[in-house]
């Protein structure tokens, strides 16, 4: 059978997880696939497909026959700042269901480790002291849930089914079974002024860069809590130090910054109300997402409608 030849663009060190999609890929497609690794990539006009995560700028101008681009994160910005991006080759990115999974897994650790009071409780096991914490009933802790789209969607469901009031915000209406959505700038402060537990799960797109600052975390009711896991360029960090410092918010997990590696300097490192991880909330599993990968390649091949495809216009 003839193998297909997909380049797989990354400017991850020591070729990335390319041996595993060679494989994983070639099983979802039922045929071998003749993987070019980045910038091994041979005769370029061979290739139709390309997977790409943080590809360097201009690298997927060089494939004259490329037909379709696949994102190998769920997040498709790192693709979109690419001043050559061919601009005529559909966009789609993986749907995976085992990296969503993940993404629910990371909002609801972190919730409720601070929804229980899990820092006072280690802080007094280490000072010997037997110390109950004030209850707050969980139908009093009011979860809020930036972006309804593939990943925002299963996070409210679980909290929802753990027993949380949520709600949610997105640019379009939405509508979710005992979910609160609200859409659009007309619909934040009310989505905000609701909201215990701040979650964010946006895009990062011109439209959402820079809009987590002072004005909307003050909209925040006292004593709220955020979660960043979906980009650092959502937020403005002075303002969201300021918010931790004023006590208006009492603490956040941050998973992803303005500048990763998160610099050793960067006052996030130690401060008493932040838990930062290293950019971990999601990791793509081949495994998991090849099979969506492959379905799009089938579709391109039969010219059939492609599937997760993206909006350039709209950044997401
Ligand atoms: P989707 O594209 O499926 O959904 C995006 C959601 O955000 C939609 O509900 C959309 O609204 C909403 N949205 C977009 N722009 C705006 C806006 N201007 N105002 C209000 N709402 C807006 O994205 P995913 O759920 O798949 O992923 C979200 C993000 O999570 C990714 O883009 C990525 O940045 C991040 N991520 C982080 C990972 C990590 O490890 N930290 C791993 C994976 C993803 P509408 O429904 O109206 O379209």
């Amino acid at each position: 059978m003839t193998p297909i030849a997909v380049a797989y663009i990354t400017a991850a060190q020591g070729g990335g997880d390319s041996e595993r999609w060679t494989r994983m890929l070639g099983e979802a497609l039922g045929r071998p696939v003749d993987m070019r690794v980045w910038p091994n990539i041979g005769r370029a006009e061979d290739v139709t497909v390309a997977l790409a995560w943080k590809a360097p700028g201009g690298a997927l101008a060089r494939f004259p026959n490329l037909r379709l681009i696949v994102s190998l994160g769920m997040g498709v910005d790192h693709l979109l700042l690419d001043a050559k991006l061919p601009a005529d080759i559909p966009i789609v990115r993986i749907m995976d269901e085992g990296l969503i999974g993940q993404m629910s897994e990371y909002a609801i650790y972190y919730a409720l480790r601070h929804h229980r009071a899990i820092p006072a409780y280690e802080a007094s096991q280490r000072a010997r002291q037997w110390k109950v914490e004030d209850f707050v009933d969980t139908a009093d802790r009011r979860i809020g849930i930036m972006g309804l789209g593939a990943i925002g969607t299963d996070v409210a469901r679980k909290f929802l089914g753990l027993g949380f009031p949520t709600s949610g915000w997105s640019r379009t209406p939405r509508n979710l079974v005992g979910i609160a959505c609200h859409h659009g700038a007309a619909g934040l402060d009310a989505f905000l002024a609701g909201t215990d537990i701040l979650v964010d799960v946006l895009p990062l797109t011109p439209e959402t860069t820079g809009m987590i600052d002072g004005r909307l975390l003050g909209k925040l009711p006292k004593g709220a809590y955020f979660i960043n896991m979906a980009r650092g360029g959502h937020v403005v960090d002075a303002d969201l130090l300021a918010a931790l410092d004023s006590g208006h918010l009492s603490g956040a997990t941050l998973d992803v910054f303005n500048e990763e590696p998160l610099p050793g300097s960067h006052p996030y490192w130690t401060h008493p109300k932040v838990l930062v991880t290293p950019h971990i909330a999601g990791e793509t599993n081949p495994r998991t997402a090849a099979a969506s990968v492959a379905d799009n390649i089938r579709r391109l091949e039969a010219g059939q409608p492609l599937i997760h495809t993206i909006d350039r216009a709209a950044g997401y």
